[in-house]
Order: C-alpha cells, then structure tokens, then sequence
C-alpha cells in the first residue's frame, strides 16, 4: 500500500531476546538471577560455562509490557496487510514465556502478539478501505510428532485426516486438506482463534500429548485489491508457537517421550539450519528437510520479513537451557 520502510527488511531475520519475570515458586525458593542486559541490545548469562555475552536487535527485560513487545512488532504485521509474507515465531524451553508473548495470558488481560495483530490487521483495513477492497482468511494447524493437525474442525475428524504442505501458483504454501476460512472482523477471527486452541486442547487429550510438545501456527492470508487499477496483492502473516527447545531427559523417558524429544529436535534444528542458510546467504537453503520448515518456506527469507523471539528465563536452574537457546537465536542472525 505504499507505506514508508518497504524493503528495508527483505529476506532479514530480526532476532528479539525477552527475559520473563521470576515466577511465585522460584520467588518462594529465592532462585538466583544469571542474567542481565546492560544495554537494549545486549544481554550475558552467567552459567557453568563461564559468563557470555549475546547481542540481538532488541532485548525486552522482564518488566516490559505486552504493549513493550508489540510496539516494535508492529510494523511488520503493516508490511503483511502490504503484500509481504511474515512470520513472527517465538523459541525457547517450556515456561520461557513463548505463549504469553505471543498469545497472551489465559484471561487475555494481558493479551500478546496474535490479538493484538488480529487487531490491527482490521484496523489497517478500515483507514484503506476507500482505496482498496481486502479479503482476510486464515488457516491454523499444530505439528505434533510429524503430523499436522487442523485445528479449524474438530479433533474427531482432524485426527482422522491427512494434511499435505503445498505450494500455489503464487508460490504461497497452502496445506491440502486443511480449512481455510474467511473472516470479515477482528472479533470473528479471534472466536475462530479460541475454538481452534479449544481443539488443540481437545486434540492433545486424546492423543496424550502435551501443547508445550508441538509446534503451532496460525496463517493469514491478506488479499488487496487496488480499486484505483485492478492490481490485486497477497499477504501473509504467520505467527507460530514453537515447541519447547528443552532437551529431554535421558534417564526415565519412555519411548513415547524419546519420539517426542527427537521429532522437535529435529524440527528445530532444521529450522536452526534454513535461517543460518538465509542469514548466511547461502545458495542453497534446506526448506524441504521437515515438515515445520516446509510449512513456513514461504515466510522465511526471498521476499519475507522474520521475527524470531528468543525467549529466556532469569533463573539459575534454567542457565543452560538459557545459554542453548542464545546460541540458537544467535546462529541465526
Ligand atoms: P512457554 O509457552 O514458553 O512454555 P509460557 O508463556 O506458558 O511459557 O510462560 C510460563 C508462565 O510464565 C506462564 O504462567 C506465563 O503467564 C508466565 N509469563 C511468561 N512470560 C511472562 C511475562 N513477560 N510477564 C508475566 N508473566 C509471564
Ligand atoms: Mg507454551
């Protein structure tokens, strides 16, 4: 649509770091802080592998607001309703905060990215609407295991269903077999929205699973039409809720876990691999090695715009996993 800072971010990856604040247990339990950020942009762990130091384009403490987040977040869900493709994802160990940044808390009084995108990606709309007629659908699935899931019917009929990623001819990936659905208003997508985590809920009950073990993505697919000329554009947002990077314990895990750990591992460091490839600007970049990688090729570098949130807690049990998922976020800047 013409709005300022167009390419500027092509093909980048922005990594974002978000410390959590200290829960009421670790509180309790006078848990020790091993992090600090002594600037936006920087931010050391102390762990037994001595002190490190990490920078990224942002470091949010734990004390900022949703609102903190979002006001940096922004700009690219304008770019989406543009025409671009983005893709917002959040990384790090289970209880790191993925969820509440990019969902929110369970109430929604504190609500995070998704909400607030639905939100605006309506708004935008309305300020346009005299110069440009949109359409809005979107799409939302969970990777658990290998298997996708749509989340838009019910988990007696998707857990009986076969999704495949594919792409269109706009070289949009769209997956055989899932709902995509339209939706006019902020309000209708974000019901849509609760109904599918309803089913994810439901989904993983019976498969006896856990949300924190798959990976979750929401797509919208934004199309313009200039009414002036004719010219019609696609967007697409996709906001995704990684799987917890935490490696598995090896002493106690049954079978169902080990399968579990080494599906997200797998997933994770094949994602670790496509957005070196891209920051590194290699000539080849692996998309097609998994699953979740196929799924967001077409939001991760060429002519999207990524947001990866490293999300880190401030504990001293949680150093390790800390400094693994800073090394993550840092290999892939
Ligand atoms: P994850 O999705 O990475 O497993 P959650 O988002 O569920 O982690 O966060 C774990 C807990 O910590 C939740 O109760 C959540 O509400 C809380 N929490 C996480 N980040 C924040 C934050 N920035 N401010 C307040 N509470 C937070
Ligand atoms: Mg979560």
């Amino acid at each position: 649509l013409g709005f300022g800072g167009v390419c500027q971010d092509l093909g980048k990856i922005r990594v974002f770091c978000r410390i959590r604040p200290f829960n009421k247990s670790e509180v309790a339990r006078g848990s020790q802080c091993v992090v600090s950020h002594p600037d936006e942009y920087t931010i050391t762990v102390e762990s037994s592998r001595g002190l490190k130091e990490f920078q990224f384009d942002r470091v949010f403490s734990s004390t900022s607001s949703q609102e903190n987040v979002f006001e940096d977040t922004s700009r690219l869900i304008q770019s989406a309703v543009d025409g671009y493709n983005v893709c917002i994802f959040a990384y790090g160990q289970t209880g790191s905060g993925k969820t509440f940044t990019m969902i929110g808390d369970k109430q929604q009084e504190a609500p995070g990215v998704v909400p607030r995108a639905f939100k605006q990606i309506f708004q935008i709309m309305e300020e346009n609407k005299g110069r440009f007629s949109f359409k809005v659908s979107a799409y939302m699935l969970e990777m658990y295991n290998e298997r996708l899931l749509d989340l838009f019917v019910a988990p007696s009929e998707s857990l009986s269903k076969k999704l495949e990623v594919r792409k269109d001819k706009n070289g949009l990936v769209y997956v055989q077999g899932a709902e995509t659905r339209e939706v006019t208003s902020a309000e209708e997508l974000f019901l849509m929205f609760q109904q599918g985590c309803t089913n994810r809920h439901i989904a993983s009950t019976r498969m006896n699973a856990e949300s924190s073990r798959s990976h979750f993505i929401i797509a919208i697919i934004l199309e313009s039409t200039n009414l002036t000329n004719g010219t019609v554009s696609y967007g697409k947002l996709s906001l995704v809720d990684l799987a917890g990077s935490e490696r598995a314990a090896k002493t106690g895990a049954t079978d169902e876990q080990l399968k579990e750990a080494n599906s997200i591992n797998k997933s994770l460091s094949a994602l670790g691999d496509v957005i070196s490839a891209l920051s590194n600007e290699q000539p080849f970049v692996p998309y097609r090695n998994n699953k979740l990688t196929m799924l967001m090729q077409d939001s991760l570098g060429g002519n999207a715009k990524t947001l990866m949130f490293v999300n880190i807690s401030p504990a001293e049990w949680n150093a390790e996993e800390t400094v693994a998922s800073l090394i993550y976020a840092t290999r892939v800047k």
